[in-house]
């Protein structure tokens, strides 16, 4: 059975970045049938947070991608890191580096200036056991992996690029353990992965050469490593890492917006996607279509403007029940059954929920008009209204009304229309009028044209 999961650090909101990787996961598994886990790396203690959890847990929830089983935390495992990584010393593939931050950025400034990789020269790793044992009482140390070696590769199986094959010569020896004890990403999130059972790893294609590291820890300590996939990064629009400069948000400042989770999903599921059909219109279709091995390998940018197209899609395809609840904040108060007439006249007229405040003459007559309708309704005048309400008592129907105004008038066109629509919903565009003539009926109309003589 596939098992992927999603394994945040709670040292932030969720961001858009991090939905991505999220999404894709979720997707890989319900496409497969399998389970999807939520796992937080909280091993930064200093920076992780129970309010981070709690908010990525709620905005997950929020988005639909609910995470089966418990939630997992990575310091629920640490006693397993501390275990693989004396496995890994015993069998002298993980030692203790004593070399100081000067010491090694004076290596480093040296290889380069040889035009070599700046990489760990292995000073320490030919330290014996027991030198190592008696320096560590007095001097502070880090972990590192012995994976350098002159011959050999590590292989990483990737559903995307096919295998990635890294030569052992151009790795280096990471640091697993820092001098203050606590552990690096490598160690703790791949030990998790093979304890947690992850089949399937889907990230972004940053972590490829921490995947090389973590294959060769994993096969090291016998466990089975994941198949990963590694996706190509997301950019803002400008093209540059996303970042809150290049319009990345959290996904508490949309929600905050009134943006509905649908959109974000399809905006971000569809992303370096090209195969995704038209008609998925919600997160199961996207993964019954999600077609994991063309996901663009290389980076894609990110579009508010194409998310805010699916909102404004969504939202003209939301049943009114699901749409009422939206439109409270925005308009008058008003009875259930009105609101649900309102809700689908003016359903197709919103880009955002809260265009329809620009409709609320439509429940309210004292409400008032969009600013740009103002100048029309003086342009008009009371004497064309006061045509139009006589010419209303007597033909009480969209299309006899509007003859009989234009007899009475001589206006036409816009001249005509525009005056009544202004007058009658509070806008300069909208629903069809003959619509809005039957949503406010006889009296309805009567009292807007009144108010628009005085
Ligand atoms: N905690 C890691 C991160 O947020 C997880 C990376 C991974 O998916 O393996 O980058």
């Amino acid at each position: 059975q596939v098992v992927t999961r999603f394994a945040p650090s709670p040292t932030g909101l969720l961001h858009l970045g991090n939905v991505r990787t999220a999404l894709l996961n979720w997707l890989y598994a319900r496409k497969h049938g399998g389970r999807f886990l939520l796992r937080f790396e909280d091993t930064d203690q200093d920076r992780s947070q129970i309010e981070y959890s709690d908010a990525i847990k709620a905005d997950l929830s929020w988005l639909g991608l609910e995470w089966d089983g418990d939630v997992l935390f990575q310091s629920g495992h640490a006693g397993k890191h501390g275990e693989a990584l004396k496995r890994l010393a015993e069998q002298g593939m993980a030692y203790r580096c004593f070399c100081s931050e000067s010491q090694l950025s004076l290596d480093r400034k040296l290889a380069t200036s040889r035009g070599l990789p700046p990489r760990y020269v292995g000073r320490c790793r030919e330290l014996g056991c027991d030198e190592a044992e008696e320096r560590a009482e007095h001097e502070s140390y880090v972990w590192r992996l012995a994976i350098h070696a002159k011959e050999g590769e590590v292989k990483v199986p990737d559903l995307l690029h096919g295998q990635v094959t890294f030569a052992r010569r151009d790795l280096d020896d990471p640091v697993v353990v820092r001098s203050d004890g606590s552990f690096t990403f490598l160690l703790p999130n791949a030990v998790d992965d093979a304890v947690d059972g992850i089949t399937h790893a889907l990230r972004g294609d940053d972590h490829l050469t921490n995947s090389a590291y973590q294959v060769w820890l994993l096969e090291r300590l016998g466990y089975q490593a994941p198949i990963y996939l590694h996706h190509g990064l997301l950019l803002g629009q400008d093209g540059a890492k996303l970042s809150k400069r290049s319009g990345s948000h959290s996904v508490a400042e949309l929600r905050e917006e009134g943006l509905l989770p649908g959109a974000l999903v399809q905006a971000m599921g569809r992303l370096g996607h090209p195969n995704m059909p038209d008609e998925a219109h919600c997160a199961d279709e996207l993964a019954l279509h999600l077609d994991e091995e063309h996901i663009s390998t290389s980076s894609v940018r990110w579009s508010d403007e194409e998310m805010w197209r699916w909102h404004t899609r969504l939202l003209h395809e939301l049943d009114s029940e699901l749409l009422i609840p939206l439109l409270l904040p925005h308009v008058p108060e008003t009875s259930h059954d009105r609101l649900a007439s309102f809700a689908s006249l003016i359903e197709k007229n919103l880009e955002r929920v809260e265009d329809a405040a620009l409709f609320q003459r439509l429940l309210d007559v004292q409400a008032p008009l969009e600013a740009e309708a103002l100048p029309v309704v003086h342009e008009a005048g009371a004497e064309f209204y006061q045509h139009a309400l006589d010419a209303w008592h007597a033909n009480p129907d969209w299309k006899s009304w509007t003859f009989a105004v234009k007899e009475k008038t001589g206006n036409k066109g816009k001249a005509l229309f525009m005056p009544l629509r202004v007058a009658l919903s509070g806008a300069l565009h909208g629903p069809e009028m003959s619509e809005v003539v039957s949503f406010l009926g006889y009296a309805g109309i009567v009292e807007r044209i009144e108010c628009a003589i005085s």
